[in-house]
């Protein structure tokens, strides 16, 4: 038996789900390239990132995934042998370390554990003791979207001012941007990207980096730079530089109507948005880990995420629940990866997501743990509804 028949939930985190306007967009004949619409929407796409980067510095579009924007902001401002510092909070700091190293990168990993945030004070210490300033970038991710924590940015910046510390801050802003505050000239950001395919609500395949005068300035030494990726080569004047070729126009279409629609929303209210899907979502884990199978990854309430939440499943394969609300109710949630494969899940509050489709997600996974009788504490979903009917008065 399923009721599985009817519109399929993705909750994964990324890709998300894209808004029917920005599929749409995408239905059209090819444009030329050299002239008309297209280069005057390149200029405005350009400027349209930095109101959500919130920054007066410069902005890249690549065509590539995310992956390809932690390249873009890597190559563009280190050389080889720099010692660089990774400050692990979950899978996605590690990879970027990882590209890092690959790279030419003397990496260094402050190590941290995956239910808690980037420690600021382990920061301080750190950069305290470099006293020949040789490190020249940390790398951190806002979101981490595998453990589920965020990261307190400010407060690392605040470390690095505290050490009297030189090194560019450098943040992934992936899973985060245009789901939570994210203020890159406010805070101190040297570099941050991100791609289309998450809180910005487009299909995968552009990434988005930022970069402020410091990086600028790093970028004119760098060694590590290669053509498709370099900031100075896509500043040219001609249409083609600013990617390095073709640009990618059907996805540059879809990611016009997506910032269309999150700028008609407006950023703080996309937050928002956000933050009480997250709360919901969150009362509704509480009320289960009554049950003492599951639990939150993420031990400090304040370091879980606006975007994603990681549910432990302690005992038990976490498959038994993802299989049940795939095959029997259509929802796709995410599974636990890097370490945490059957014995977490994730759900994914990001992106074009309101207060059905988290209900209903919910819901598949309240009915997964009620027919697989799995403990858990009754009514998640109704303290989701409470949250949420609290926040969003009449
Ligand atoms: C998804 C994600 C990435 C990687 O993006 P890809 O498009 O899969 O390369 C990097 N960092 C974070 C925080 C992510 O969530």
């Amino acid at each position: 038996m399923s009721v599985s028949n009817g519109r399929q939930f993705l909750s994964i985190p990324g890709p998300t789900n894209v808004p029917d306007i920005v599929l749409q967009a995408m239905m059209r004949p090819a444009v030329d390239i050299y002239t008309g619409p297209l280069v005057a929407m390149t200029d405005a796409l350009l400027a349209d990132l930095k109101r959500i980067f919130r920054t007066k510095g410069h902005t890249y579009i690549y065509a590539a995934n995310g992956h390809g924007g932690w390249e873009a902001a890597l190559t563009n401002v280190l050389s080889r042998g720099d010692h660089v510092l990774a400050l692990e909070s979950g899978r996605f700091a590690l990879g970027w370390a990882e590209m890092a190293k690959v790279m030419g990168a003397e990496v260094e990993v402050l190590s941290g554990e995956w239910h808690r945030a980037v420690d600021p004070a382990a920061v301080e210490a750190r950069l305290k003791a470099d006293k020949t300033h040789s490190i020249k970038a940390l790398l951190v991710v806002q979101i981490d979207t595998a453990s589920g924590v965020v990261n307190d940015i400010p407060a690392i910046r605040r470390a690095m001012d505290a050490a009297k510390h030189p090194a560019l801050l450098m943040v992934d802003c992936v899973a985060s941007l245009g789901c939570m505050p994210f203020e890159m000239d406010a805070w101190g950001v040297d570099v941050a990207m991100t791609g289309s395919q998450k809180g910005l609500m487009t299909p995968p395949g552009l990434a988005f980096v930022a970069a402020n005068a410091r990086a600028d300035a790093a970028h004119k030494t760098a060694n590590m730079k290669t053509h498709y990726w370099d900031w100075t080569f896509r500043q040219g004047a001609e249409h083609y530089q600013k990617y390095c070729g073709t640009p990618p126009e059907h996805l540059l279409f879809a990611q016009r109507a997506a910032l269309d629609l999150l700028l008609g929303e407006g950023l703080e209210a996309a937050w928002k948005r956000h933050d009480i899907l997250a709360r919901a979502t969150r009362a509704a884990v509480s009320r289960w880990s009554e049950g003492q199978v599951i639990s939150f990854n993420v031990a400090e309430p304040a370091q879980r995420a606006a975007s994603i939440t990681n549910v432990r499943v302690n005992g038990i394969n976490s498959h038994l629940i993802t299989d049940y609300t795939r095959d029997k109710c259509g929802v796709t949630l995410g599974l636990g990866i890097g370490g945490y494969d059957g014995k977490a899940f994730r759900i994914a509050h990001m992106g074009h997501t309101n207060a059905p489709m988290v209900l209903g997600t919910l819901g598949a996974i309240e009915m997964a743990l009620q027919a697989l009788k799995i403990p858990h504490g009754s009514g998640g979903v109704s303290a989701a509804i409470e949250t949420m009917s609290a926040a969003v008065p009449a």
